[in-house]
Formats: structure tokens, sequence, C-alpha cells
């Protein structure tokens, strides 16, 4: 069998893939599992150093490799440059932090007795990822995991396969050992299966939240350490002094961001009323000003939606919205031209419970609510099964600060958008999953928090 990769852009097939056999799987599984053996016990120096080699083979390539996630998802070219200079940033930054953030820790150290807590690594992890960053996520994983010693095996999203193999090799272009970096061309249906194998140590996925609870399940069937970063519908809240040319540039940005289609994506504007007007009218001017096109482009703000069953689900989502009551602002039909172009789309007046107020929009939708003030703007925030960003705007920063702690989010920003960085813990509350990436939260994820007692 083969996947094929489609440019969402025009239809046509990118690039095709035999998908890994039975066979390969079981191979590819023993080698991990052996690799692990000989990776683990690698001087963590010696991990480090190779994966800054595998930052510069990232920086060597990145014309290519922002090229191949603009064909194969429709990223802006620009963005998808951005995106490989993280991912060598993320690798540079555990290949001069790891051995500080795994390092023992002594707890006591008297005549009676040491005590220390060691960081251990478990094995081989599954990594289950998705398209729209193709590349970012899955190096949010695979830089903290291979630092610690842990090995990788890849099962990315089936729209992405050129993608998951130049990521295989960029590991072993580094000189990591074979099997330290492994891409598994599998459908969802064969997950379980490697899920379940006594080899794989743990798993993490970044999806949906419909595929989270499946991973879960499986991986709490069998007693396996999960990390799951699944979706969120971000709110944007403007307070009456929020500084209103920045908050609407930022705005705009913080939505339209990767064609729409981020995890961490503002989604829901929450606007007091005071600035409410003045706000949507603003935003709907800039939001209609963006160009939308050819993704390879460098001029093209919005390219198209990753796949067209992706656009026809967020078009399904603003017409029920539109039944139940919304109104529309501007959008809100596919674009009448080849591949799977949704334009720039403002909802208001979304009555509580349409698709707009509670369910994650993954696209370039932006749904603004009218609030009487703070205090409403924070219930409406946390009114969501959602827990993964949030962001305030205002000019008092001690208010913003005690707005953003009222949030119920893994991530809360004060006059600025939501946004992943290899320094800080990224990571949700309520259905946005659990456990937390990057840092030295991330990196000690997957590890044996192992307390040693020396009498
Ligand atoms: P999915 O959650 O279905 O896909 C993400 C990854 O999970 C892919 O590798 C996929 O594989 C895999 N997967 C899907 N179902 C299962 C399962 N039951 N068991 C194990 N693995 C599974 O996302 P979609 O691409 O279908 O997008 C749907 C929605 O998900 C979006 O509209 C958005 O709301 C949300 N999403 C959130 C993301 C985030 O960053 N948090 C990223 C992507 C999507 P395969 O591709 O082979 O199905």
């Amino acid at each position: 069998m083969s996947i094929e990769s489609t440019n969402p852009a025009t239809g046509d097939v990118v690039d095709s893939f035999e998908e890994t056999s039975d066979e390969e799987r079981e191979d590819r599984l023993e080698r991990a599992s052996e690799t692990f053996e000989e990776w683990s016990e690698t001087p963590i120096e010696t991990r480090q150093r190779l994966l800054a080699k595998a930052a510069d083979v990232l920086r060597e390539n990145e014309d290519d490799y922002a090229r191949l996630m603009t064909e194969e998802m429709g990223k802006p070219i620009g963005q998808a440059h951005d995106e490989v200079a993280k991912c060598a940033w993320v690798c540079d930054y555990y290949a001069e932090t790891a051995a500080e953030h795994l390092q023992d820790e002594v707890i006591a150290s008297d005549e009676s007795a040491r005590t220390v807590v060691a960081y251990q690594p478990l094995g081989p992890v599954l990594a289950i990822m998705p398209w729209n960053f193709p590349f970012w996520q899955v190096f949010r994983f695979a830089a903290p995991n291979l630092a610690a010693g842990n090995v990788g095996l890849l099962k990315h999203a089936s729209n992405v396969p050129g993608c998951a193999q130049a990521i295989q090799d960029v590991f072993e272009q580094a000189g990591f050992p074979d099997g330290a970096f492994t891409s598994l061309l599998i459908s969802s249906d064969e997950i379980d299966n490697v899920i379940e194998d006594d080899r794989v140590a743990g798993v993490t996925l970044t999806g949906s939240d419909g595929a989270g609870r499946a991973v879960a399940e499986t991986a709490g069937s069998q007693l396996k350490k999960n990390v799951l970063e699944l979706g969120g519908s971000d709110p944007f809240v403007v307070l009456e002094d929020a500084p209103m040319d920045e908050t609407v540039e930022t705005a705009v940005q913080a939505r339209l961001i990767n064609n729409g289609q981020s995890c961490i994506a503002a989604k829901r504007f929450i606007v007091v009323d005071d600035v409410y007007d003045e706000f949507l009218d603003r935003f709907v001017d800039e939001m209609a000003a963006q160009t939308v096109g050819d993704p390879m482009n460098e001029d093209t703000d919005i390219g198209p939606q990753a796949r067209e069953d992706l656009m026809e689900d967020l078009h399904g989502q603003v017409e029920e919205t539109l039944e139940q009551g919304g109104e529309l602002e501007l959008g809100g039909e596919p674009m009448d031209r080849d591949g799977a172009f949704y334009p720039p789309t403002v909802l208001t007046d979304v009555p509580e419970n349409a698709p707009a107020d509670q369910e994650e929009l993954f696209g370039p939708v932006a749904t603004v609510f009218r609030v009487p003030d703070e205090e409403a703007a924070i219930e409406k925030a946390n009114d969501t099964r959602f827990g993964l960003g949030a962001s305030v705007w205002t000019e008092d920063l001690e208010r913003g600060e005690r707005v953003a702690r009222q949030f119920e989010s893994g991530l809360a920003f004060v006059n600025e958008l939501v946004k992943s960085d290899p320094r800080l813990p990224f990571g949700g509350v309520k259905d946005s999953g659990y456990g937390r990436e990057l840092a030295r939260h991330g990196i000690r994820e997957f590890v044996n928090t192992k307390t040693i007692w020396v009498q």
C-alpha cells in the first residue's frame, strides 16, 4: 500500500510513499529497543553534541524543508522558513541545557545518609503527531527526549509523509545511531498495536481530543505514561484600557497564523462593551485586508486549509452557528477557486452552545463576543471545555497579571499572543490535555524520577 501526499493549494499529488509493512514495523521496533540500550548509556554530552548537529542540518536545508511543508499542508512559505529555524532553536536549546535540566538533585547529604533524585530515560517513546506544524511539533518532542536518552518512534499525520521522512533524515544526517529516531508510516488503526508493544515505554500525542481519548485509553490499559497536547479555543480578552493599535494587529495575527490552524490560535475574542465597536470595526477591516493565495508566494498571508475535508468541517461549523442565530461580519463561504481555500471570517452575536461558542474552529474564523466588564470577560473566557492558552490586553500590567492568573489555561499571556518557546513549559488543562512539553518540565515527562538512598 502507498500513502500519497496532496498539495492542498492545487489538489495535485506531491509524492507517494510505501506504507510501513508489519514486518518492517517489527524490525524498526526491535532496532529502536536495541538502540535504546546503547543510547541511554551514551554520555549526555555526546547526545547534546549530536543535537547541535541536527540544528546545523536543519539550517543547511532550510529551503528544502520549508518548501516540503508548504507543498504538503499549505502553510505560507515565510512561516515554513520560520518553523525550520524554530526547530533548529529547540535542538540548540537542549544541546546547551539538557544536562542541567537532568542533573541529579541532592536532597540530603550528611553522616546518616545521602539521598539523591536521578532522572533516567524510560525507553522508546511513540510520538503521534499532527500536520499543522509538521516539523515543529515533532522536534518539540524529539529534541528533549533524545537528549534525555530516550529513542523516538514517529507516527506522523497521514497527509505529511514527506515531512516524516525528512525529519528521520535530519537525525540520520546529524549522525544519530540507526534506530534513535524512526518514522513509521502506518495508519491510526494500527497505533494500538504499537502502544501495546512491550518495547514501547510511553506515548505522546498532539492532535484532536478525540484522538487523545483513544490513545489515552489504550495507554491507560497498558499502564503507560502518556502526554496529551490537544485542541484549544483560546480566549483573547480585550479590556477597555487595551493599547488598541497593537491589540488589533496582534488579534489578526493570533487568529490567522498558519492559515488559522494552530491549537494556540486566538479563537474567541472577548471584548468589553466600552471598546467593542471600535475593536470590531478595526478587526474586520484588518481581517479583510489579508492576502489569501498561493502559499509559495512570499506575499501571501493565508494559504489553503490543509485538507479539503477539514475545510468542509470548518464551513459546517460556521453554517451551523449562523443557523443558530450568529451574525456574519466577513467571509463565510469557501472561495471560488481550486484548492481548499477558506477566507478570513468573522462571526458575532453567537449564541451560547453554538459551534463557534463551544467547539474548536481550526481555520481562519474568529468569533467576537461583547461582554459588560472584566469579570464577565473572565467568566466567558473560562466558559469552555478547553484550557490551552489565553491572552489579555490592557495598559495596566498588574491588572493583566491578575486576570492572567484567573484564566483556566496552561498558558496565559498579557499583551502578547500565545506562543510556544523552548524555554517555557507548554501544555493545557481541561480537555486540552495533560503533561507538559518543553523547558525542564518537558524533558522530565518521559524519565524515571528515581529516588536513591545511600545509607
Ligand atoms: P487528528 O487528531 O485526527 O490527527 C492527529 C494525529 O493523530 C495524526 O497523526 C492522526 O493520524 C492521529 N490519530 C487520529 N486518530 C487517532 C486514533 N484514534 N488513535 C491514534 N492516533 C490517531 O486530527 P485531524 O487531522 O483529523 O484534525 C481534526 C481536528 O483536530 C482539527 O480540526 C483540530 O480541531 C484538531 N487538531 C488539533 C491539533 C493541535 O495542534 N492540537 C493539530 C491537528 C488537529 P492520521 O493522520 O493517520 O489520522
